[in-house]
Formats: structure tokens, C-alpha cells, sequence
């Protein structure tokens, strides 16, 4: 058995799976406890811009996923009802030449399940709900539903919106419902019909209060996805999703362009997501236990860049702890906030506002970031 410093990550979604897989890279002894008694492919897109490809790169699925995933020539944003370019943001070969990476979107069970399979099985426990942590000031004794505890020298929450670790931290507080829902389908490419557009790789059509993202899942453009997001006054947190229908579908975007009401046509299955937020936190850790991902800045995903956060949090956590030693986990911890608190806090209220890419605009500040490679800023005194 192995002496160095043993790290848990409570958590393998994709923020969790990321990070584990990163410190095992770096030599660290970590083990992933994942409530969900095993993997399960959710049935969604997800965008994989190529600030998130560079660490792909690290974890060594790059080519992987690239191989899967759709290359969007560029992002188009376009007119609910006419179907006007209101902008075109060029990815491609201009992503690969000018962000280092490509820019890529893919159904986001093959992308969690190369990262849940980048890590060794006896790295990953499943059916290890965490209900309660002890930070008992040398360790960290974590308890699950299941009746048995194990003990850390550090806890990373990767638990999602409803982190135990979160409230073990700061009490508890339910997440915000942001007062817009999320339809999400995928299903098989549909036939280009009279008065439709030919679909487009990757894009955003837009009205006033709500929008429909579509794009290909397969590099085969043989699977489309969209996701929506719309106005909807009340929500009961108890239910994260609930099944939708086309009526809802067709209810809702009455009078979109030919190529949308296609789409409702076409969809097998559709279902909706709450919405989630909260406010910057005002610790992202204490003692023994550090936060990262949605447990710590849970946002809308209308720029498309959450679990792209979560994935940096964890890359920017193993570049600190690896820099500063676990045994210094307080220095690492400091230096991992310092480090992350300002873009992520950004990314989440571009994301509340729901302006990303609506326009033209310069992405470079977003999918240009190394996070190997930024020059670290050092923490402010307390
Ligand atoms: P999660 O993915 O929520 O993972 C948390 C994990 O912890 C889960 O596996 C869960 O089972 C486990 N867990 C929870 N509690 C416990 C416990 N007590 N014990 C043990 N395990 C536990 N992001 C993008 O980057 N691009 C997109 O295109 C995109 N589209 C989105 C569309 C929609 C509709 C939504 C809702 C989100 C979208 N996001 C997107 C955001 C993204 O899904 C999240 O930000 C991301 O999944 C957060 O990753 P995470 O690992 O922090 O948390």
C-alpha cells in the first residue's frame, strides 16, 4: 500500500474523473468515490472548446474524443424567425492555428466515458453516496449511505450543485433556480426539407427571452442535439429533470423558423433541466477540504462552458498541488483559488446574462487559455 499522502475526490462526473485522472498522472495516491452505482451515459451534448482539449491532450483522450466528436467549421448565431447570421465566430482550422486545440462537440456519454475509463478501476469506488465528513484536523473521515467510512488526508468535492462538501464547508443552502428551464434531445440527424436551411455544425438561434443551441454529437453528423433555454417562472427543486413532449416543444417555439419546427418534429425523446446558480462563494475551501466545479460555482450553461470550468478547476488544483506539496495543502489550496475564483466568477456571469457570441466577438480570452501555461498570480493575504 501506498504512504504518500492520500487524496480523495468526492464525485466522477466530468469535473471529478478530469481531476483524478490529472493527479494520477502527476504520481498522486487518489481514489474517486462516485454515488451512482455505476457509469451512466447521460443523453446530451456537451461543447468542448479547446481551452478543455489542451488538458484532454495531458490525460492523454485528445485523439480520442477528436476522432468521436464533430469540428464545427464556426458558431452561428441566427434570427429565431428569419434565420439571419447575426454572427459567425470562426473555430476550425482558425481554432486549432490561434486557441492551440480543437473546438469540438460530442455526446457527452463518450466524452465522460473516456475520462471515467482514463483512470485505473481500483481508482474509482461506485455506489459511495457521501453523506457526512469529519475534518478531524490530521484526516478527513468521510461516512456513506452504505454504513462505511474511509479516511483521507485531503477531500476534493467534485459532488455537483448539491456538494456535501460545499455544505460541510459554508452550511446548507439550497442552490438558486435561475428562472429559466432547459429542454435537451438527441436523435437521429432529420432529412433537409423544403424551406429548411441545411443544418449548420454548430449554432445558436436567438429571440428575446429564449433560445434553442443545436449541433452535431458524431464527427458522422449522423446524431443532432439541441438545448434550450426558456423563461419558466417556477421550478420545484426536488426534481432536477422532467419529461417534456413536442406539444411543449411546439407550444413554445411557435412561429421559429422552418428548420426549428423541424427539429420539434423530428425529436424521440425530449426531456427539461432546472436551471441552477449560486453566488460566488465566499471560501472555495478550509482545512482539509477544497472545492471545484459546479459545488462551487454552479451556473446557466448558456455560454456552454461549466464542466469546461470544472475541468480547469481540477487541471488548475493538480498544477498547485503538485507545485506547493499536499503536505502544504492550505499554500496549494490558497494558491488554486487565487488562481481560478476570477475567471470562473466571469464565465458564470456571462453565463447569467446570456450575451456569449450573440454578436461577434473576440472568444480568444476564453478558448486561448493554457491552463498549464498562465503565469500562477500569488494569493492575497487574508
Ligand atoms: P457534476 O457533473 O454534477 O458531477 C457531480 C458528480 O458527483 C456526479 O457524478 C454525482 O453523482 C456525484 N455526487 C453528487 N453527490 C455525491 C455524494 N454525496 N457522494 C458521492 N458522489 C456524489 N458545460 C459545458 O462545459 N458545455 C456544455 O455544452 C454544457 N451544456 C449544459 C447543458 C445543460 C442543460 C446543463 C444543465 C449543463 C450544461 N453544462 C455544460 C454544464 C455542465 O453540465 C456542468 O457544469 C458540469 O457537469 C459540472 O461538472 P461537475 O463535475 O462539477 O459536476
Amino acid at each position: 500500500m501506498s504512504s504518500s499522502p492520500r487524496i480523495a475526490v468526492v464525485g466522477a462526473g466530468l469535473g471529478g474523473a478530469a481531476t483524478a485522472a490529472l493527479l494520477i498522472k502527476e504520481g498522486f495516491n487518489v481514489r474517486v468515490y462516485e454515488q451512482a452505482p455505476a457509469f451512466a451515459r447521460l443523453g446530451a451534448g456537451i461543447h468542448v472548446g479547446p481551452n478543455v482539449m489542451k488538458i484532454l491532450r495531458r490525460i492523454g483522450i485528445e485523439d480520442a474524443l477528436a476522432a468521436q466528436g464533430s469540428h464545427p467549421d464556426a458558431w452561428y448565431s441566427r434570427h429565431w424567425e428569419t434565420g439571419d447570421i447575426l454572427a459567425r465566430i470562426p473555430l476550425g482550422e482558425y481554432a486549432l492555428k490561434h486557441y492551440g486545440a480543437a473546438y469540438l462537440t460530442v455526446h457527452r456519454g463518450d466524452f465522460h466515458e473516456l475520462l471515467v475509463k482514463a483512470l485505473p478501476t481500483e481508482a474509482v469506488a461506485f455506489g459511495k453516496n457521501l453523506t457526512r465528513v469529519e475534518d478531524r484536523g490530521h484526516d478527513v473521515l468521510m461516512h456513506f449511505a452504505d454504513g462505511s467510512s474511509e479516511s483521507a488526508d485531503i477531500v476534493i468535492g467534485a459532488d455537483g450543485v448539491n456538494s456535501r462538501i460545499r455544505e460541510a464547508l459554508l452550511g446548507p443552502e439550497e442552490p438558486k433556480y435561475a428562472g429559466y428551464l432547459a429542454h435537451r434531445a438527441v436523435f437521429p440527424t432529420p432529412v433537409l426539407e423544403r424551406g429548411m436551411l441545411p443544418f449548420d455544425q454548430c449554432v445558436k438561434w436567438w429571440s428575446d427571452d429564449r433560445h434553442m443551441m443545436v449541433y452535431f454529437v458524431t464527427g458522422k453528423a449522423d446524431e443532432i442535439y439541441y438545448v434550450t433555454g426558456v423563461p419558466a417562472t417556477h421550478w420545484d427543486l426536488k426534481d432536477r429533470w422532467l419529461e417534456s413532449s413536442k406539444d411543449e416543444m411546439r407550444e413554445t417555439f411557435r412561429g421559429w423558423h422552418p428548420t426549428v419546427q423541424a427539429l420539434i418534429e423530428n425529436t424521440v425523446e425530449v426531456t427539461k433541466w432546472s436551471l441552477l446558480e449560486r453566488d460566488p462563494l465566499p471560501l472555495w475551501s478550509r482545512g482539509r477540504m477544497v472545492l471545484l466545479g459546479d459545488a462551487c460555482h454552479p451556473m446557466k450553461p448558456h455560454m456552454a462552458q461549466g464542466a469546461a470550468m470544472a475541468i480547469e478547476d481540477g487541471a488548475m488544483l493538480a498544477r498547485c498541488l503538485k507545485e506547493v506539496g499536499v503536505s502544504h495543502y492550505g499554500d496549494a489550496f490558497a494558491l488554486y483559488e487565487a488562481n481560478r475564483a476570477e475567471r470562473a466568477s466571469k464565465v458564470q456571469r456571462i453565463s447569467h446574462d446570456n450575451t456569449w457570441l450573440r454578436t461577434n466577438e473576440d472568444p480568444s480570452w476564453c478558448f486561448g487559455y493554457d491552463v498549464f501555461d498562465i503565469e500562477l498570480v500569488t494569493p492575497q493575504a487574508r
